[in-house]
């Protein structure tokens, strides 16, 4: 019998995934159609173990935060590439409470590896920091380097292959599936927003979230780290930022929308005391898979043992792809389970298919 995996996508779930799976020796194929709709190639990249608005650690930040610091060093060294950096995230008070709420988490100590309470006078100076600010110690991956070093990785190996899977090509056998002459044992989407079109999985509840994101230069701007204001500006290694991001739901495709830049541009002026001259690199647009419940799907379909999803990474790939893509390969290899909230099987196919 033929073990391959086939994985269809090499975004940040599908290229996570493929490497847990192949440390454990497995053999694997990742199917991609160059990027066309990923929206990990334009995403920022960032991770941020605190969420604003209720002060609080997002969700299995004290699991997540270890497994991607771990499994993104590991991949620096075998792609002998640098993209991982930490970044201290800014974060504007809005309110007095939010200011409040701040000062008492950073005294609390499982708050304390995230959290700091220091002057930062560069941002003072050109920042309307009404209510103050605090800082969260985060960080990015800077993906236009990774994902390309991955996909060299996979096709030194022979496990890449440039191509549109339709899934009319795709064939359920006895011993698992074949999709244009490749056998496998087991294929597993991680296509992103485009999953949602597959008879298989049509029926989960992941909805198409829209985003604009800017990457640009601003000579006059001096912001070192991540400002944010309710957007975030983010500084990368070579002193350029990106900036963003919008949030539209009836926008289904990725394309870029004028109303989403001047969006982003009125609310970064918002939080300067100066409007800051910008030059415009170029404006990008993602569609974020977002699960119901914005928790990670993964597993296999109910009536169909050999068809896997490993999607839903929502606003939080970064974060969430290395732990989860390691337990489900351990789930595959070792056996052990995946746990109930994040298993594909929490939702109900009320579907034949
Ligand atoms: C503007 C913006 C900014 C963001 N910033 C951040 C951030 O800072 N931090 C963070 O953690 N998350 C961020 N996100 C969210 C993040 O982008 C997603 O969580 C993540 O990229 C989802 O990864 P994925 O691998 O599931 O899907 P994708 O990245 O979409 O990858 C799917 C891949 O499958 C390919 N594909 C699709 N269909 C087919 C097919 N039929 N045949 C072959 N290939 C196919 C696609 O081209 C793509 O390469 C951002 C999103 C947006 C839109």
């Amino acid at each position: 019998m033929n073990s391959r995996i086939i994985i269809i996508g090499q975004g940040i779930a599908g290229s996570l995934l493929a490497y847990e799976l192949m440390k454990s020796g497995r053999n694997v194929m990742v199917i991609d159609n160059g990027y066309k709709t990923s929206a990990s190639r334009i995403a920022a990249g960032m991770w941020n173990p605190i969420l604003f608005k209720k002060l609080k650690k997002s969700w299995r930040a004290d699991d997540l935060l270890p497994s991607l610091q771990r499994t993104y060093t590991e991949l620096e060294e075998l792609l002998d590439k640098k993209f991982m950096y930490d970044r201290e995230i800014v974060r504007l008070f809005p309110s007095n409470d939010s200011a409040n709420d701040f000062h008492l988490a950073v005294k609390d100590e499982r708050y304390s590896d995230y959290l700091e309470d220091k002057p930062q006078p560069e941002l003072e100076a050109v920042a309307n920091d009404e209510f103050g600010y605090g800082t969260i110690k985060g960080g990015y991956i800077e993906l236009p380097v990774f994902l390309p070093a991955f996909r060299k990785f996979l096709e030194s190996r022979d496990s890449f292959l440039e191509a549109d899977f339709n899934e009319k090509d795709l064939e359920i056998t006895a011993f698992g599936v074949i999709w244009n002459g490749y056998e496998a044992q087991k294929i597993i989407y991680a296509n992103g927003y485009k999953t949602t079109e597959s008879k298989f999985w049509s029926y989960l509840p992941i909805t198409r979230t829209h985003g604009n994101m800017l990457h640009i230069k601003a000579e006059d701007l001096n912001l070192k780290g991540v400002f944010n204001n309710g957007q975030w500006l983010l500084n990368l290694e070579d002193g350029s930022y990106k900036m963003g991001a919008t949030f539209e739901w009836d926008l289904l495709e990725p394309t870029p929308s004028e109303e989403g830049k001047q969006k982003l541009i009125t609310k970064l002026e918002s939080g300067l005391k100066k409007k800051p001259e910008l030059d415009i690199i170029k404006q990008h647009a993602g569609i974020r898979p977002t699960s119901a419940d914005h928790r990670p799907i993964m597993g296999f379909h109910a009536n169909h043992p050999e068809i896997g999803i490993f999607n839903g990474m929502g606003t939080k790939g970064i974060m969430l792809a290395p732990f989860f893509a390691r337990q489900f390969s351990a789930s595959l290899t070792e056996k052990s389970v995946i746990e109930d909230v994040v298993n594909v099987n929490r939702f109900r196919n009320k579907t034949k298919g």
